[in-house]
């Protein structure tokens, strides 16, 4: 199936750039696709899965949590500050902490459950008006606001590059700036530039239509 050829092509990658095998997660991105699929990658003996809205995602996993053991279950789309206790009470990982209101508000709530989720600061690379993310210029100030003031945990930074340019260069800003803040994790990479995210550090990969098919075509 699609999932052990991403499995092979991201092995293939890791060799290539010299990093040990198993070095980058694989997040098998199942918003919005239908359940027949999902159930078909869960049977293949994958786990960790990637899903963009709080509701969509309790809506689907909370049944198959208890049909399958070991499913763990990351946020990778904006997060709204009303749904943040749910979205702690489901995910090991948001990859879309993007702004200081959420910021505040995730500090407050992780500091009264006394559990905080790995944490990935989304930085808009391309500087798109539409898109999420902190700028580059302003992710020092960022982080130091987080890890200072807020005492959150901070595990990485993540990335959507735009899409009609060279994902490349902004994969590599990305590393960049990690290395100069001390963090270790990088999400970055899709279904059509993985390989090039694997390249260039990436620790884990969030793969959507190359696992599950079309999100259009159902
Ligand atoms: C949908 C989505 C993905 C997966 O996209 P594909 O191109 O289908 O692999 C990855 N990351 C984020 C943030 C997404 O919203």
């Amino acid at each position: 199936m699609a999932l052990a050829d991403i499995r092979a092509r991201m092995a293939a990658a890791l060799a290539a750039a010299g990093r040990p095998a198993g070095d980058a997660a694989l997040i098998a991105v199942s918003k919005v696709q239908p359940e027949a699929r999902v159930r078909a990658v869960l049977g293949a003996g994958h786990r960790l899965f990637g899903e963009n809205r709080v509701q969509e995602a309790e809506a689907r996993w909370t049944p198959l949590m208890e049909e399958y053991a070991g499913i763990r279950l990351h946020l990778v789309g904006p997060l709204q500050t009303n749904k943040l206790g749910r979205a702690l009470e489901l995910f090991e990982a948001i990859h879309s902490l993007d702004r200081e209101s959420l910021a505040n508000k995730l500090a407050a709530a992780v500091q009264a459950r006394g559990s905080c989720p790995m944490l990935f600061v989304q930085v808009n690379t391309g500087a798109e008006p539409q898109k999420a993310g902190v700028l580059p210029e302003a992710l020092d100030a960022f982080l130091a606001l987080c890890r200072g003031t807020l005492d959150l945990p901070i595990a990485g930074l993540m990335c959507i590059p735009p899409a009609e340019e060279d994902p490349a260069p902004h994969f590599a800003q990305l590393g960049d700036l990690a290395a100069r803040n001390g963090l270790a994790q990088l999400s970055m990479g899709m279904s059509g530039d993985f390989e090039v995210a694997i390249a260039r550090g990436a620790t884990h990969v969030r793969i959507g239509s190359a696992i599950f098919g079309d999100r259009t075509a159902t």
